[in-house]
């Protein structure tokens, strides 16, 4: 028997490939179903994945395993990804779209790439100690500045210092300086990066793909058992509701440091190993919007620390289906060090008003208007319950401060 630990694509797509090749195996997923990460669920019309999850294939034999998974409605969809730096929605990637921008910073931009490529040209590629290195080699002062430094310190909750950038291979697109004078004088640059087009199903989310990989196995996946235990001597994997299941072999996806730290019989170097592996933890929010604002293509970075989030998407903009007509379905992403305590109501109130501050939420327009008609009589309304926003106690004394001065500078 060969144990399969964790039911997210990964093991689900491991137990096929096993039971193609006529092996015994079983599959054990804690949660109720299928798909770990890549799950969808529906709520009042509306369709969520857990987080935006658009597929990018690249490898062929990966390619016809994929999207030959029967009862999956995939469609091909061109990207339309977006960046939102300095109030402007550009599109992806930024580096080679700076019109719209402010002349002074593109030529800030044009100039620190140029010293870049110059600097390397004279003394040769010196090879980056680290991803801030990295950036800053590839992409000059300015654009690391104005967003690679903030995104993706936003994004990995790490100084950019202590970490490495054998990643940024396939994912961060490095343009020639021909390419960023085009985009700074208007050209739109479609298809740059590693996933110009992605997959993504008609119908269901994404959670479609696990749901079918998870039928096609029927009893050779078990939904609701945790692994608690795995000895590794005696070759068994214990429960935690108390079954103990031998293997011959086993395949585990479930987070490494995890698995290390209830493995028996793991070496002290490998034991120590496990305890240098760092991570950081990620809160998606779905929202489901009836009356939205400008809600752009299929996802848009964020860069700036003013703005909680750093990627948000419209899962309905690629998939008409996952909201009710003229509806969007959209999802927020947030990351946080490993050890941090989420306060999810706060998280909540401070992505709205972020996305309020984009533009993609309306501000509604019964507030604005009582706002109006009441500074009119020289009432202005402040705090959480007199301006009827979502502040904490920092934002209300604020507020109370931005009224101060409205009053006192009224005339009339
Ligand atoms: C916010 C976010 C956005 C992403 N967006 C994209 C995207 O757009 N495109 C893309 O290609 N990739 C994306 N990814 C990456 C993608 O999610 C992963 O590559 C993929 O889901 C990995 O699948 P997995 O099966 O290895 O892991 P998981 O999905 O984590 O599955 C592991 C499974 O193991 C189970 N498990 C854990 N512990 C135990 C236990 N003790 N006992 C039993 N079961 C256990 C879990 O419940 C889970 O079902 C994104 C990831 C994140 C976090």
């Amino acid at each position: 028997m060969i144990l399969v630990l964790g039911g997210g694509v990964t093991g689900l797509s491991a137990a096929m490939a096993l039971e193609a090749s006529g092996k015994e195996c079983l599959v054990l997923e804690r949660e109720a179903e299928p798909g770990g990460w890549c799950r969808s669920f529906s709520a009042g019309g509306y369709t969520f994945d857990l987080s935006g999850h658009f597929l990018h294939l690249s490898d062929p034999a990966a390619n016809r395993f994929i999207l030959d998974v029967p009862g999956v409605p995939w469609r091909r969809v061109d990207r339309d990804a977006r960046v939102w730096l300095r109030g402007r929605l550009t599109p992806y990637p930024f580096q080679v779209h700076l019109k719209g921008h402010d002349p002074a910073f593109v030529s800030r931009c044009l100039a620190g790439f140029a010293r870049e490529r110059i600097r390397a040209a004279i003394s040769g590629e010196r090879p980056p100690e680290h991803l801030a290195a990295w950036l800053l080699q590839r992409f000059g002062k300015a654009m690391c500045d104005a967003f690679f430094f903030p995104y993706n310190r936003k994004m990995w909750r790490t100084p950019l210092s202590k970490l490495g950038y054998e990643w940024t291979g396939w994912s961060v697109p490095i343009p020639r300086f021909d390419d960023l004078l085009e985009g700074a004088s208007g050209e739109i640059r479609r298809g740059m990066g590693y996933n110009a087009t992605f997959f993504y199903p008609e119908r269901g989310g994404i959670g479609s793909l696990a749901r079918s990989l998870g039928l096609r196995l029927g009893t050779r996946l078990r939904t609701g058992i945790e692994v608690a235990r795995v000895d590794l001597r005696a070759k068994v994997v214990h429960t935690s509701g108390g079954e103990a299941l031998p293997y011959r072999s086993a395949i585990s996806t479930i987070p490494l440091p995890r698995l290390a730290s209830f493995s028996e019989g793991l070496s002290p170097a490998a034991r120590k190993a496990a305890g240098a592996l760092s991570w950081v933890k990620v809160l998606a929010i779905n929202l489901g919007i009836r009356n939205p604002g400008r809600t752009p293509g299929h996802w848009v970075y964020v860069p700036e620390r003013e703005y909680p989030f750093f990627r948000i998407g419209f899962l309905s903009n690629v998939a008409r289906s996952a909201a009710p007509g003229g509806r969007v379905s959209m999802f927020v992403e947030k990351s946080f060090p490993a050890n941090a305590r989420v306060d999810v109501a706060r998280e909540v109130g401070a992505a709205l008003r972020g996305l309020k501050r984009m533009g993609v939420l309306r501000k509604g327009k019964a507030v604005p208007l009582l706002a109006r008609e009441f500074g009119r009589h020289r009432v202005f309304l402040a705090g959480r319950y007199g301006a009827w926003d979502y502040y904490g106690m920092e934002k209300s004394m604020a507020d109370g401060l931005r009224a101060a001065r409205e009053a006192a500078n009224a005339r009339g």
